[in-house]
């Protein structure tokens, strides 16, 4: 997304994506890459995904040109060379990935380094499966690049796979969705086609992930969950996130922290931050989530049997300070300009 060279004119552009969503989907994998005319498929696959991924390697038969099944976190580079030397020794010449962000994004690294085409079928709520963007590390350095090439062209939502998410990790998950979809309502970049998005995945997500939290074999609100964290997916491809994503990936690579349960820990926090800066988002949130989103979101994030502050989480608290000036001597765009007290200041009333 960018503004024309007329200031009042914005530009939105739409990444080409096949996208099946439904359960059974996953099923229909190996149709669609005979409809693709690919022949031979490197699997990507999670280990919590190995039951599904063996149902499609059944399914594609002799299209099935090797599997690999040890994807990693953040997307080591060493780890990306073991999959890329099986894809070489077995000729594969297209990728499938099912699994979290961390099967998507060695999907990703995979096609960037071979031009293979890629289908994406992911089990988490992460959303990486809709976006052009890459983060790989290498000797504890993470570098992220953007390319419309690296967005799959195909993704494949079976709520099924969902099935199967702990409860600490679909809240998690969920919440890194909300997060994205949050993040978009005041983003510099939002248009109206993101905002629409936006709201639609907040209201589906605090609609559905109460209902999954009690009852997590409930497939109806397993879809409803799948189905707005997808539009969120696409809220995170089409805009610039804020200071919630910049205080996750600051203090996520300062302590080596989770990154769901870090989003599920900031986000009300965020909120309370920012609305009183972002008008138009804040009516949105209205509409989407009632009179007091923070709440809204603060409760949420209450159900997590998980650590539920930064002390939990081995923080010190005389280091907080120095998260906040790291925030603020490079922002990301938000609608509250941060300053190093009041960053500060948030970051001790989550700790
Ligand atoms: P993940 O893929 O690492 O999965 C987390 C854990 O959940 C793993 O142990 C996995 O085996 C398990 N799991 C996944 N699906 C499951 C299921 N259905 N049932 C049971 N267990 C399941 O984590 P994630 O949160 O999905 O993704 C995080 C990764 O994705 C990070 O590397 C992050 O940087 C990346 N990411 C990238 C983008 C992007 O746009 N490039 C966006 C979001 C996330």
């Amino acid at each position: 997304m960018e503004r024309g060279a007329d200031a009042r004119v914005t530009v939105h552009e739409t990444l080409a994506a096949r996208v099946l969503i439904g359960p059974g989907a996953c099923d229909l994998v190996a149709d669609e890459i005979a409809r693709l005319g690919e022949r031979r498929v490197l699997l990507v696959a999670t280990p919590s995904a190995g039951t599904a991924a063996g149902r499609i390697a059944d399914a594609l038969g002799s299209r099935l040109a090797a599997r690999f099944d040890r994807p990693a976190p953040h997307t080591p580079v060493a780890v990306t060379a073991r999959a890329m030397a099986v894809a070489e020794d077995a000729s594969a010449d297209c990728v499938v990935a099912i699994g979290g962000g961390s099967a998507i994004g060695l999907a990703k690294a995979v096609s960037a380094r071979t031009g293979m085409p890629q289908v994406a079928v992911p089990t988490t709520y992460a959303g990486s499966e809709m976006t052009p963007v890459l983060g790989e590390t290498e000797d504890g350095v993470k570098t992220t690049r953007r390319d419309p090439a690296l967005a799959p062209g195909m993704i494949v939502y079976d709520p099924v796979l969902t099935l199967s998410m702990p409860s600490g990790l679909t809240l998690t998950s969920a919440m890194n969705a909300l997060a994205h979809a949050v993040e978009a309502l005041w983003a510099p970049d939002a248009t109206l086609v993101t905002d629409a998005l936006a709201t639609e995945a907040v209201a589906g997500i605090l609609d559905a992930l109460p209902e999954v939290l009690d009852d997590p074999s409930g497939l109806p609100g397993r879809g409803r969950l799948q189905s707005a964290a997808w539009l969120a997916g696409v809220c995170l491809a089409q805009t610039r996130m804020g200071l919630h994503h910049q205080l996750a990936h600051v203090l996520g690579g300062a302590f080596d922290l989770p990154h769901a349960e870090l989003h599920t820990m900031l986000l009300a926090h965020v909120m309370a931050f920012n609305l009183p800066w972002a008008p138009e988002a804040s009516a949105r949130l209205n509409r989407a989530a009632g009179p007091d989103p923070v709440a809204a979101v603060a409760g949420l994030a209450r159900r997590h049997k998980g650590p539920t502050r930064l002390s939990a989480l081995q923080v010190p608290r005389d280091r907080l300070r120095e998260v906040a000036e790291r925030v603020v001597a490079a922002p990301y765009p938000n609608p509250r300009p941060p300053d190093v007290d009041a960053v500060t200041e948030l970051l001790d009333a989550m700790w």
